[in-house]
């Protein structure tokens, strides 16, 4: 029996016990010890960004093996499909990713070359968070023309909490349909998780108060979910047409219009190039605030709670209405 052979056994034993189960422990530890592999995960994630591997990470512990397409500083509308990351597309059971096209430049062309059946679309190895959540700036009508539009609506839905509970809930059911051995464990640990995130919810809403109504400018329509659930206002876009860098003459046209339309503070993620907001900031005498955006973005966003923590924190800081 070779190693694969025994990892498979292994892997029928996390499945529910057997008389396999019974005849073979002893072997198995020796074999694991022999090369030193940790005992095997019931499912592979690969995750698109950070904020899906670390809600995975709460809804799965070490039932999963979790890792991430991309990282807090890389800009998730666009990345390279390296072989290093087609391999992990093979691999796993389940891809995890944003959706409402997001992804559309990568994706796509990555799920292709990872020739793994299992996570193609509309399959349950598949899963677009974006799917079960109430879109915001839906176009009307589609036009290319008018930039990296996002058809599907703006897909940048992690940054209202609200959504990240029922993107969990539906996560914690494609877990166990996945994975039905720990059906019950992935909905205990989903109960746990939304017992937390409710009340930090409550209290992020109490304490983020001051900031309704604040008009803000936004570097890339990067928030407008973060707007939506705290009431702030978004008074103009450094980028002349989302996903355009913004251009010399439309940042002259956005401080003309914050003459006449004053904004507290300028908001932009962690990824992005700062200079943009740094110019406003100079030029219309206002803070520029870096948000983490995503988990792992600024040193206080460690993971998810630590997400609206340190985002409330640097808006706080930066602008509260007084
Ligand atoms: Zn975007």
């Amino acid at each position: 029996m070779n190693t694969v052979m025994i990892l498979n056994k292994l892997s029928h034993l996390r499945h529910g016990p057997g008389r396999v189960a019974r005849a073979l422990p002893a072997l198995l530890l020796s074999a694991l010890a022999l090369c030193s592999l940790p005992a095997q995960a019931a499912l592979n994630v690969l995750a698109c960004e950070p904020e899906w591997a670390a809600l995975a990470q709460e809804l799965g512990g070490k039932l999963l093996t979790v890792s991430s397409a991309t990282n807090a500083l890389q800009d998730p509308h666009q990345i390279q499909a390296k072989p290093s990351l087609i391999a992990r597309a093979r691999s796993a059971d389940l891809v995890l990713c944003t959706g409402a096209e997001l992804e559309v430049g990568w994706l796509p062309v990555l799920l292709q070359q990872s020739g793994n059946a299992r996570v193609q679309a509309g399959q349950p190895g598949n899963f677009a968070a974006a799917d079960g959540v109430r879109k915001l700036d839906v176009p009307g009508q589609l036009d290319r023309a008018q930039g990296d539009v996002h058809a599907a609506g703006n897909p940048h839905i992690q940054t209202d909490p609200r959504n990240i509970a029922v993107v969990a809930q539906a996560l914690a059911l494609r877990l166990a349909q996945l994975d039905p051995a720990h059906a019950t464990e992935y909905a205990q640990r989903q109960v746990d998780f939304n017992q937390r995130w409710q009340q930090a919810i409550n209290r992020w809403t109490v304490q983020a108060a001051p900031l309704r109504g604040v008009a803000v400018v936004s570097q890339h329509k990067a928030f407008v979910y973060l707007y939506d659930w705290l009431g702030l206002k978004e008074v103009a876009v450094l980028e002349p047409k989302p996903g355009v860098e913004p251009t010399a003459s439309h940042l002259q046209s956005v401080l003309a219009t914050l003459k006449l339309t004053p904004a507290r503070m300028v908001l932009y993620s962690a990824y992005q190039d700062a200079r943009p907001s740094e110019w406003l900031s100079k030029n219309a005498g206002i803070p520029a605030v870096k948000l983490a955006f995503t988990v792992g973005g600024t040193d206080g966003a460690k993971d998810l709670f630590g997400l609206f923590d340190d985002m409330l924190d640097r808006m706080l800081a930066a602008g509260a209405r007084r």
